[in-house]
């Protein structure tokens, strides 16, 4: 299944708020959600996004509970990504710095 989702045209489409087309009530976040963003970026599928659009969701559902207004359309910050390959070799790129290899412990 986690293959299978990772197939941008197995993804759900949705809109800049993360909502599915003609449905404001249903959200698709993470591996399961396609969008190009505001920056015109195609949400890659990653943790930190998924997380972030958890984050956006969050703060929609809590302005439309509260009546505030809605929060900007969704924007992924990449700050960086970490991978671990194999048991013990950490690899981080895309953000400030950029690391491989062991831990020093
Ligand atoms: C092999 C592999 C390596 C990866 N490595 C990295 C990495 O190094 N760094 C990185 O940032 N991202 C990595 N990713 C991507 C990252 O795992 C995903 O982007 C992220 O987990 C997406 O989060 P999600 O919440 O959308 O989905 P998931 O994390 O997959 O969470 C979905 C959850 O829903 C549960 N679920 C499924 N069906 C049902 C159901 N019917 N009822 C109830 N629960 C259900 C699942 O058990 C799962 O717990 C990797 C992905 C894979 C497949």
């Amino acid at each position: 299944m986690a293959r299978r989702r990772r197939r941008p045209e197995c993804r759900d489409k949705v809109e800049p708020d993360l909502s599915v087309p003609g449905r404001n009530d249903i959200f698709v976040i993470g591996d399961t959600a396609s969008l190009v963003d505001a920056s015109g970026r195609s949400v890659p599928g990653v943790a930190p996004a998924a997380k972030q659009e958890g984050t956006h969701v969050a703060h929609c559902l809590l302005a439309r509970f509260t009546g505030s207004r809605a929060p900007p359309p969704f924007r992924y910050r990449n700050w960086g990504n970490l991978a671990t390959i194999g048991r013990s070799v950490p690899s981080r790129w895309g953000g400030p710095q950029q690391h491989a290899g062991r831990p020093e412990i």
